[in-house]
């Protein structure tokens, strides 16, 4: 939150004839807006773990910055999504972009790397890949618009990417220097509660005609009694999964996620988890309206 500035437009002088307009002080109005950047790997994760957080900073007046670092160039397309001559990350694109607008964000800005792939790919080995960058370069073009924007908050990812995506963990590498380097204090890791995973997993474990993540569910995200915050977003799970399907390419309506029975869907999706970096061993999240700093 930007210091409030004295509100002289509200002083009786200022509301003389002919003056008023140029008394006016814009920048108090705005004193209790702040920029929240999310900055993402691949087009939909901002939907999945951020969305409710974004829905929310945006209608309590906040602005909201997406940084993308690639456009997922290597996801699986659904069939029959891609136009003739279409690529999927120009088809991605569209869908992003799509998705801002659903979640209250300004238009995308993309970091313009490749997609790496799933680790151990030999698209891992792509010079123009995130996981190739170099990483001085890339925490230039981040802190830069960082600055640009005049970034409050920035989330990321925790250190091994939430499940060990290497554009996820370079994104937590590299956003962590670039809000080091643009002077945010207000930076945290965008994560997934370990436990309920665990819980929702065995939920669903039993159903059919569902495709199930193949995930190794004691290494993904982090457990509940290291989690720094919880940002409750249940009332906006409905334009979260408007978000999610936006991401046509990508999650079909046959997918894991759309599948889920509305009640689980909202207790999957309407809470978001964050940690501070460094910081574990917090006896379980502190539940927060929107993240410190908004
Ligand atoms: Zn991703």
């Amino acid at each position: 939150m930007k210091p409030a500035s004295s509100a002289n437009w509200l002083r009786p002088e200022a509301s003389r004839p002919f003056a008023s307009v140029v008394d006016f002080d814009w920048s108090s109005n705005l004193s209790t807006m702040s920029t929240l950047v999310l900055f993402h790997a691949h087009p939909d994760d901002e939907a999945i773990a951020t969305g409710g957080l974004m829905c929310k900073a945006s209608d309590a007046g906040h602005r909201v910055v997406l940084v993308c670092a690639t456009r997922g160039e290597q996801g699986e397309p659904q069939e029959g999504v891609l136009n003739e001559g279409e690529t999927l990350g120009e088809r991605r694109v569209v869908e992003l972009a799509e998705a801002c607008e659903i979640l209250g964000a300004e238009p995308p800005i993309f970091l313009d790397y490749e997609d790496s792939g799933m680790i151990g790919e030999p698209t891992n080995d792509n010079p123009a890949c995130f996981w190739q960058a170099d990483v001085g370069e890339a925490i230039e073009r981040l802190s830069k618009i960082l600055v640009d924007v005049d970034a409050d908050v920035l989330t990321i990812y925790d250190d091994h990417g939430g499940y060990g995506h290497p554009d996820h963990i370079q994104v937590h590498r590299v956003g962590k220097a670039a809000a080091e380097a643009a002077g945010i204090t207000n930076v945290y890791e965008s994560t997934m509660n370990r436990d309920a995973i665990k819980i929702m997993m065995e939920v669903m474990g039993g159903q059919e005609d569902m495709e199930e993540p193949e995930v190794d569910v004691d290494t993904m995200g982090t457990e509940e009694a290291d989690i720094s915050f919880l940002v409750e977003s249940g009332e906006f799970t409905d334009r979260k999964r408007l978000a999610m399907l936006a991401h046509r390419s990508q999650i079909g309506p046959d997918s894991f996620f759309l599948q889920m029975p509305e009640e689980m869907f909202e207790i999957a999706f309407g809470k978001e988890w964050f940690n501070l970096t460094g910081v574990s061993d917090t006896g379980g999240p502190q539940t927060v309206d929107l993240l410190p700093g908004l």
